[in-house]
């Protein structure tokens, strides 16, 4: 597939663009020329691209977080957002919502590098609202992480840990590439999360 990808020098984008073109897709410059837009800028630029996109009538797979997708809910083209694009952290946050209907009680633990800006993370907030009860989130931030979750289960006399790491930001690639694969099948307007191609 022909993508225009926004982003392309930034520190998700010098990793996507070769495992985009290693899968077989061809990066191109202009709108004019691509069959899919793939956005991982800013939150300042990201609905820009994408209204730019559905005016030229090509989809888009959004990563940027942090931008309003109000404006596009109900665009004439397939709009795809993921808040996380890695397959793992999804299928932790699937695996935490079917243990919290028989486990008495969890907390979430998400733990990043130090740029990110926004506390608690998006996927935790995902994660808390997924799961039964109330589950309080904890931020960490430090240099030398990169995106990581754990969700502590605890009933009487047993504890259950599970844990995601987002080691490099090869992880998000597999993710576009699904993104990627399954557009042409979305309805248009916005989709949010890998959980509705999975
Ligand atoms: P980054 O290293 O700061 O890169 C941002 C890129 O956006 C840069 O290449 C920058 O271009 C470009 N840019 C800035 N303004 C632009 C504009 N107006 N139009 C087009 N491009 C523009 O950021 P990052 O770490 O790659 O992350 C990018 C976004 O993805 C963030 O919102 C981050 O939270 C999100 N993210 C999402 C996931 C997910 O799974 N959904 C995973 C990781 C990160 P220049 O190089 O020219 O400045």
């Amino acid at each position: 597939m022909k993508v225009l990808l926004n982003g392309r020098r930034g520190r998700v984008g010098s990793v996507l663009g070769p495992g985009l073109e290693a899968a077989g897709h061809v990066l191109v410059d202009s709108l004019a020329d691509a069959e899919a837009m793939v956005d991982f800028t800013v939150p300042g630029a990201a609905l820009a691209n994408v209204q730019d996109a559905i005016t030229a009538g090509v989809p888009s797979v959004v990563g940027t977080t942090g931008w309003d997708v109000e404006p596009v809910r109900d665009a004439p083209v397939a709009v795809f957002y993921a808040p996380n694009f890695a397959l793992g952290a999804v299928l932790l946050m699937r695996f935490a919502a079917a243990a919290s209907r028989y486990l008495e009680a969890a907390e979430i633990v998400e733990l990043h590098h130090e740029g990110k800006l926004d506390r608690p993370s998006g996927t935790a907030k995902l994660t808390a609202q997924r799961m039964a009860g109330e589950v309080p989130i904890h931020s960490v931030r430090l240099p030398g992480l990169n995106a990581h979750q754990e969700v502590v289960f605890g009933s009487a006399g047993q504890t259950l840990t599970m844990r995601h790491d987002a080691i490099s930001r090869e992880a998000y690639t597999p993710g576009v590439l699904l993104a990627l694969d399954k557009l042409h099948t979305l309805p248009p307007g916005l989709t949010v999360g890998l959980d509705a191609l999975m």
